[in-house]
């Protein structure tokens, strides 16, 4: 079992929509390991992106992240990795695939309504980043 990182961004937890994008992880065979609603500060969510530290859109990014809560969970199941990668749809939701999360929930490269860990090795780091061990269940 193999476990990987989403955050539920602000746009989509802005549209009241975390209980439909759940319902995709669930219908998909990811379980919820855990979950919770938070504000980032924008130390958090500077952090978080790090290695996006030097692109162009750096600050847009830490502003839209920080703009309202975000939703946190880890999802857990065979290749949870790719298989939530393949849920979620391109980055820009205009290129995303038809029926992923981000074409169906969301608006621009910013505001593209779901993050998710991009390989098992940032899984660990993000689930850490967020979670405690006794918070996985
Ligand atoms: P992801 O793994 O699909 O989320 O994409 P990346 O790791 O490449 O980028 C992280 C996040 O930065 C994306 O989800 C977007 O919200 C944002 N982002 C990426 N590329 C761009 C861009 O060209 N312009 C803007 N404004 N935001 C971007």
């Amino acid at each position: 079992m193999e476990q990987t990182l989403s955050i539920i961004k602000p746009d989509a937890v802005a549209k009241n929509v975390v209980g439909k994008i759940v319902d995709r992880f669930e219908s998909n065979n990811l379980r919820i390991a855990a979950i919770k609603k938070l504000w980032l500060t924008s130390e958090d969510a500077s952090r978080f992106y790090a290695v996006h530290e030097k692109r162009p859109f750096f600050k847009d990014l830490v502003k839209f992240m920080t703009s309202g809560p975000v939703v946190v969970l880890v999802l857990e199941g065979e290749n949870a990795v790719a298989k939530n990668r393949e849920l979620m749809g391109a980055t820009n939701p205009k290129e995303a695939e038809k029926g992923t999360i981000r074409a169906d929930f969301a608006e621009s490269i910013d505001a593209n309504a779901v993050h998710g860990s991009d390989s098992s090795e940032n899984a660990l780091t993000e689930i850490a980043f967020f979670f405690a061990k006794k918070e996985l269940a």
